[in-house]
């Protein structure tokens, strides 16, 4: 199996509306400087593509998806840039037949219960399959399991995914409240994790306390000279890192973390 990289950026996606920093507004002027938000998906390890499942359905999933086929969605959580673009397999966009939706009860309750989400089981669009912590799915030879991590302000559970390929494990985290001894365990079980990078540190943002994710110049130095090979995803606008010729970035490159790039592939 292989694993593509589709988006990259936090929620409010780049540009973020209502700022008007240098690198929204270059991305207003020139859509090459975009960044989508937070996705991945797991394909067959050949051209064929006839095995396609996609982690967060995010807003920006219509320029993410190339072709009709897909087996599977999986919803780490109910937040916007990993739940709304559902909507474009209802009858507006897609026009799904019972496309294989992956989510926890919480998150089953609550695309049941809400329109627009609900419109989907009515038309038909998306079959939802329980995938609770711990839950696993066979993939041809890979194994993709749930685990349910800590996540603050999100009416659904959030769920991480660890998965299991024949050469390497791959553990997939994009949000998080703070790291503990089980997701830093995680990260060192697997030869590739792609984390949750969205601040570089907590004075980035003025309402970071409202929306804490653990930084990376904390998470650098708890997972400093592992083997795991780390590949920080989700950042924000705002981040110094996600600028190409920043000090910071340049600082992060020498230490041997990379920032996840749209398109990056990697062979599991
Ligand atoms: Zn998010
Ligand atoms: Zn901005
Ligand atoms: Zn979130």
């Amino acid at each position: 199996m292989k694993i593509e990289i589709l988006g990259t950026v936090q929620d409010g996606g780049v540009p973020h509306l209502g700022c008007e920093c240098d690198v929204c507004e270059a991305a207003r002027e020139d859509p090459s400087k975009q960044r989508y938000n937070a996705s991945i998906l797991l394909k067959e390890n050949s051209d064929s593509d006839s095995i396609r499942y996609l982690i967060d359905a995010t807003p920006d999933v219509r320029y993410q998806l190339h072709g009709e086929y897909l087996d599977g969605v999986f919803i780490s959580h109910g937040h916007l840039g990993h739940i709304n673009g559902l909507l474009h397999f209802g009858e507006e966009g897609r026009d799904a037949e019972m496309i294989p939706v992956y989510v926890s009860d919480k998150a089953k309750e609550y695309i049941s219960k809400n329109d627009p989400f609900r419109i989907l089981i009515d038309k038909n669009n998306i079959d939802l399959i329980t995938f609770n912590d711990g839950d696993s799915q066979s993939i041809q030879g890979a194994n993709l399991q749930a685990i349910e991590v800590i996540h603050t302000g999100v009416n659904t559970d959030t769920l991480a995914f660890m998965i299991r390929g024949e050469n390497k494990n791959v553990f997939y985290m994009s949000d998080i409240h703070e790291w503990t001894e089980e997701t830093l365990g995680l990260v060192k079980e697997a030869d590739i994790a792609i984390i949750d990078g969205t601040f570089w540190d907590k004075e980035e943002i003025d309402r970071y306390h409202e929306v804490p994710h653990p930084v990376i110049k904390e998470t650098m130095h708890k997972t400093e000279n592992w083997d795991t090979e780390i590949i920080f995803t989700h950042l924000n606008h705002t981040n110094p890192a996600l600028r190409p010729n920043t000090e910071e970035r340049k600082e992060l490159e020498e230490r041997g973390f990379k920032i996840a790039e749209r398109g990056m592939e990697l062979e599991i």
